[in-house]
């Protein structure tokens, strides 16, 4: 796909050099005309053509001087490139953000592009601009690095004829709009995916006449063009969101960046499987050792002022700034809170570390400038999520250049974003929606449905309004030190809620002052007490131990990597426990170690899920009451009884990761406090999860909706829009949705795989009786008499699974043993619906299960 875009790009840049030397022919001619009728009205004096001259090539230009000094036509806007001798054959850094985009295209204001290495390089009257390998290390010692570029492709982003050339001061001057108004260095409209509806939102074209440079800024260090990238499509069937204006016509602000490389001696410090930092993936293809990688932790260059010093302020600190658009009410929650990763800095050595300042409002600078880190805040349509915190860096060090952070109004407000909201297909995944960078991070979208479950918990119990503006105030904080983290090189760490047990976490005198994870950078679920006296802090209002430690390990000025081995050493204590989203758990099928979860508290997740469903039930009782308010429509009423519907699926899906689950430890051998890397949960685990998964999702009353609720969860009517289909509020599908989560991970090929082998070292719930006891629980309470509505919907979702199991394409995808089990729990249901009881409804249902299974069992070969 990009290699044929390149091809393209490299074709056009050629076409459109041939048809342009024509034209400058015949202009040329036309001048040289001109010249001689001139030279025949006058007397000739004796003169030597004078040689053209960089400043009559750009006359009438306006320059724009810095790292690159470029010319831009004052009457065509046509721009022009100066690059001096020096310059070739030197690397620099490109990077790329989006100034503003619409949502659907994947390009939304503050997303950061690309960021990679290339040199220009001459080839006779053309210049190159070449993007740079950084993915391999040769050890310059070793006779190998010679032939260091084997099999590496470069990319030759662009080529471009030489306009003018100066030998003797080491000029050359070249067209720049084909680098620029063309998606030269960066990608930006993003590619269809397979399987992608044919209906769904697209880019058209890029219209060169549209496109536009915007605005040069130029510094000493980095040369920024800001460029409208317009796309047309003569017709369009899906015109997006009402975001876009017009859908034929969708414009794309992207501001390039070229950067210098700094050249000041920072050290790169490796990435270490037990800490979790982002990192540039770099092979050693000169090492023998079976891990030959030298991946580059992401972090910024702090140097002590003084280095002898046992904490010290740093050289230069990292200063964040509060954009101007920030609501004054949340600047000073918003300052606190990214300054609370200073307690982290000071056990690394450094004083002051993070600074943050306020942007004037009249400043002179925008946010978009790459020479300021600022917290950025929007409220934009369509918000993909309630926090991002990209950083930008150099390829070849992993040294953190600049870095931003963006906020969405929307996530701090009471207003459900509903296609966000839990058992309803978000309208973009996280792939489309962030298609180009590896920082995605929907904490702002955790946080909310938990602030929001914590609103409906405080009104049930009459809080008073300073009580809510406190939880609101500790989930901005909250949320702040979390994206604060991930521009300090930190990612996710989803294993941190296990700091501490419930009891303590319902202990507002034990909790008091303290982060309640390991980690701010996890998504907890908010800490509710079951006894409201006794309510602590209910979302981290100090960042964790685990963060402390982390930035110990990638910060703290080391003399050798003994001294580093002695700070890793300490990955084994229980608060520093690290688990990111490799594996991305959010999926069904995908976790292995069932403490690596988001939505979960405390180390007793199954303890704590149950506690937030109970809570749930409990409030679903009482929010008709208090979220029905007199001469408003039922919106918020309905949006509540979503977020309760939804923290109840959360709590669900963690529980649900403990069956077939194993604990992973990624200590090294022989290290202190380290135990074996794989441990099945424990078969009493494992049933605890299974039974309260009976309980709360499968048990003919697990779900006590109100009668008398449900004819009151009614949606705002605007104009003609009933969002995305009738109005009327879909409670079974809702709550099969919940049941379905949780059932396509505990019969997922992978989960039955892990029940399989993990025997083999120590589980002991094996395959047969999991799905027997499984089957059980979605069939042995009502088979004998009535089946209500929502049993009968469960039954047959599945009886389906199970029939995916042995025939169809999926069926593959299961092993032979899983297979078994689903054989003899689709006979053994079988035997059971034969029964010819219950009400009429009842007796359908039934004989519609035998139905299927009898089905099945003839494809089954
Ligand atoms: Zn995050």
């Amino acid at each position: 796909m990009t290699k044929s875009i390149k091809y393209l790009l490299l074709t056009a840049v050629i076409i459109l050099g041939v048809v342009s030397m024509p034209n400058q022919e015949v202009f040329a001619q036309k001048k040289k005309k001109k010249t001689e009728t001139t030279a025949a009205a006058a007397p000739a004096p004796e003169k030597k053509p004078e040689k053209k001259k960089l400043e009559d090539v750009v006359k009438g230009h306006e320059k724009f001087e810095g790292l690159f000094t470029f010319y831009q036509d004052t009457t065509s806007g046509e721009l022009k490139m100066l690059i001096s001798k020096e310059q070739l054959g030197n690397e620099y850094l490109y990077f790329s953000q989006i100034g503003d985009g619409v949502t659907e295209a994947g390009n939304f204001r503050g997303s950061y592009g690309e960021n990679k290495i290339f040199k220009i390089e001459r080839y006779f009257n053309r210049v190159e601009f070449v993007s740079q390998n950084t993915s391999y290390y040769f050890d310059p010692e070793n006779p190998l690095s010679r032939s260091a570029d084997a099999n590496i492709s470069p990319g030759i982003m662009a080529s471009a004829k030489i306009e003018f050339d100066d030998p003797e001061k080491g000029l050359i001057l070249i067209k720049a709009d084909n680098l620029f108004l063309k998606e030269t260095f960066s990608q930006i409209k993003r590619p269809s995916y397979p399987g992608e509806s044919p209906t769904a939102f697209k880019l058209g074209n890029l219209d060169s006449e549209k496109t536009k440079v915007l605005a040069v800024r130029n510094y000493e260090k980095n040369t920024d063009l800001a460029v409208e990238y317009v796309y047309t499509n003569p017709s369009v069937l899906n015109g997006g969101s009402e975001a876009v204006t017009d859908g034929r016509n969708v414009s794309i602000k992207v501001f390039h960046s070229l950067i210098e490389l700094p050249d000041n001696g920072y050290e790169p410090r490796f990435d270490d499987p037990r800490v979790g930092y982002f990192t540039t993936k770099v092979t050693d293809m000169t090492a023998t050792s079976p891990t030959p990688y030298r991946d580059l932790i992401h972090r910024w260059d702090l140097r002590k002022k003084d280095p002898n010093a046992a904490v010290s302020e740093p050289v230069e600190p990292i200063v964040w700034w509060i954009e101007n658009s920030t609501p004054h009410e949340w600047r000073e929650t918003i300052k606190n809170a990214v300054l609370e990763w200073n307690k982290a800095f000071e056990k690394a050595g450094f004083k002051n570390a993070v600074q943050v300042k306020i942007q004037p409002d009249d400043a002179d600078w925008d946010a978009g400038d790459i020479r300021y880190n600022v917290l950025r805040w929007t409220s934009s349509p369509n918000p993909p999520f309630g926090g991002y915190g990209p950083s930008f860096v150099n390829p070849r060090t992993g040294q953190i250049l600049g870095a931003d952070i963006m906020l969405e109004f929307v996530y701090h407000t009471n207003r459900v974003v509903y296609d966000k909201v839990f058992g309803e297909e978000s309208a973009m995944d996280t792939e489309s929606g962030n298609w180009h960078n590896g920082h995605f991070c929907t904490v702002g979208t955790n946080l909310q449905h938990n602030m929001m479950f914590g609103q409906a918990f405080l009104r049930a119990h009459g809080a008073s309004e300073l009580e809510m503006e406190g939880m609101k105030q500790e989930a901005m904080a909250e949320l702040l030190m979390h994206e604060v983290g991930h521009t300090l090189g930190l990612n996710h760490n989803m294993k941190a809620s296990q700091l501490f047990s419930p009891d303590q976490l319902a202990d507002k005198n034990f909790i008091n002052g303290k982060a309640l994870t390991g980690s701010v950078m996890d998504y907890i679920a908010i800490n509710l007490a079951p006894d409201k006296a006794n309510q602590g802090h209910y979302f981290s209002t100090t960042v964790g131990p685990y963060d402390i430690w982390a930035i110990q390990a990638g910060y703290t000025p080391v003399n050798n990597q003994k001294e580093l081995d002695a700070i890793l050493a300490l990955s084994t204590k229980p608060e520093h426990t690290f688990g990111n989203d490799a594996d991305d758990m959010r999926s069904p099928g995908k976790a292995i170690d069932p403490r690596v979860m988001i939505g979960d508290l405390s180390n007793d997740q199954i303890a704590y899920s149950i506690h937030m469903m109970e809570t749930s039930k409990k409030l679903m009782g009482g929010i008709k009451e208090k979220f029905s308010k007199e001469g408003q429509s039922y919106e918020e009423l309905t949006q509540a009884f979503s977020v309760l519907m939804g923290q109840h699926a959360t709590a669900g899906g963690v529980i649900s990761r403990f069956i077939g689950g194993v604990y992973v430890d990624r200590a090294m051998v022989g290290q202190e406090g380290g135990t074996q890397p794989f441990t099945p949960v424990s078969l009493k685990d494992q049933k605890r999860a299974l039974d309260a998964l009976n309980k709360y999702m499968f048990a003919p009353n697990a779900y006590e909706i109100p009668d008398d609720l449900v004819n009151y969860l009614s949606r705002q009517r605007r104009g003609f829009d009933f969002f995305s289909g009738p109005e009327d509020p879909k409670i079974h599908q809702r709550v099969l949705n919940s049941q379905k989560n949780v059932l396509a991970h505990l019969t997922h090929p992978n989960t039955l795989q892990r029940m399989v082998d993990s025997e083999l070292y120590g589980n002991q719930y094996n395959v047969a009786t999991f799905m027997n006891d499984l089957t059980k629980a979605i069939f042995d309470a009502d088979i004998n008499g009535n089946v209500n509505s929502f049993r009968q919907n469960l039954q047959i979702e599945y009886v389906n699974m199970l029939k995916g199991m042995v025939s169809g394409p999926t069926s593959n995808r299961y092993n032979h043993l899983a297979k078994s089990a689903a054989l003899y729990n689709l006979n053994y249901i079988k035997g059971k619906a034969g029964n010819g009881t219950g009400n009429v409804a009842s007796r359908g249902h039934k004989e519609h299960v035998r139905l299927l299974i009898d089905n099945t069992l003839k494809e089954v070969k």
